[in-house]
């Protein structure tokens, strides 16, 4: 997340982020706006994690070199996003490390995307035909064996962007996995969840900052860059002094919106 020319700006990142926490969010909004430093730059085990996936994409893109088709490396592009666009009219076979960008009510959006393949050049998954007219599909490298809901959800981001940009939707989004395979979804499957999704961020960037959401543990904490953060918060207040009540719970507030503020007058609510 990032705050450019005073407008908030989300990446596909930002938006599996906000589904695994919104407290998340709210201190990464804090982090773009220049108000709250992290405890950590980095999510535990981060760089680890992109050193090893920069070598899984590095060998999709020589996998792809090796069937013949034509790349237009766009990374280092000074203005990547017309450099996109650019590779897509001149139909490219492969656009690599392109930058997709579009605008939402709540927030610019903004995503770079492994691949872009020419859908032509790409099986059909249920052999039905695609679309008329050249255009892409999104297939992002992901190091895991399996499919892991977040990175469908960053995928269906990086569609709908592409679909913006190309001016067609795209029928199919691909996940290239660490073993080899790759692993095929109908963008119109997941579509409505990724807009719901992202429309609920947008509407919390553009929320009450008072209103905060409680750091309840998930699952994301295990590798979060806020953790001890939060878990000095947590720590905190259930250490409340003699007078209150040992347990946070009886003290929390939760809006209609699913966020919840301190507030020690609150009518107690069940654990
Ligand atoms: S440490 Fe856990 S609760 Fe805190 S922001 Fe990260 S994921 Fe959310």
């Amino acid at each position: 997340m990032k705050v450019t020319d005073g407008r908030v700006r989300v990446a596909a990142s930002d938006v599996a982020n906000f589904l695994a926490c919104r407290r998340l969010t709210q201190l990464d909004l804090l982090r773009a706006r220049g108000e709250l430093r992290p405890p950590r730059e980095f999510d535990i085990g981060f760089q680890d994690l992109v050193r090893r996936g920069e070598v899984h994409e590095r060998a999709v893109l020589e996998r792809f070199r090796a069937e013949g088709l034509e790349v237009a490396d766009v990374s280092g592009a000074e203005d990547g996003t017309e450099a996109t666009a650019a590779a897509i009219r001149g139909g490219a076979g492969v656009v690599y490390q392109g930058t997709l960008a579009g605008e939402g009510p709540g927030a610019a959006l903004f995503g770079r995307p492994d691949f872009l393949v020419r859908a032509d050049l790409l099986p059909a998954p249920d052999g039905e035909p695609r679309p008329d007219g050249v255009h892409y599909e999104v297939v992002d490298a992901k190091l895991a064996r399996s499919v892991k809901a977040r990175a469908v959800l960053q995928t269906a981001f990086y569609s709908h962007l592409l679909a913006d940009v190309q001016g067609i939707a795209p029928r199919w989004m691909h996940l290239a996995l660490g073993h080899g395979e790759f692993a095929s979804f109908k963008v119109d499957d997941f579509a409505a969840y990724e807009r719901q999704t992202r429309r609920l961020l947008e509407a919390a960037i553009g929320g009450d900052p008072a209103a905060e959401v409680y750091p309840e543990p998930v699952e994301h904490c295990a590798i979060c860059r806020w953790r001890d953060m939060c878990r000095e918060r947590r720590r905190t207040d259930d250490d409340l002094p003699s007078g209150r009540p040992a347990c946070r719970w009886p003290v929390r507030t939760t809006g209609s919106s699913g966020t919840s503020s301190w507030s020690p007058n609150a009518t107690p609510v069940a654990p």
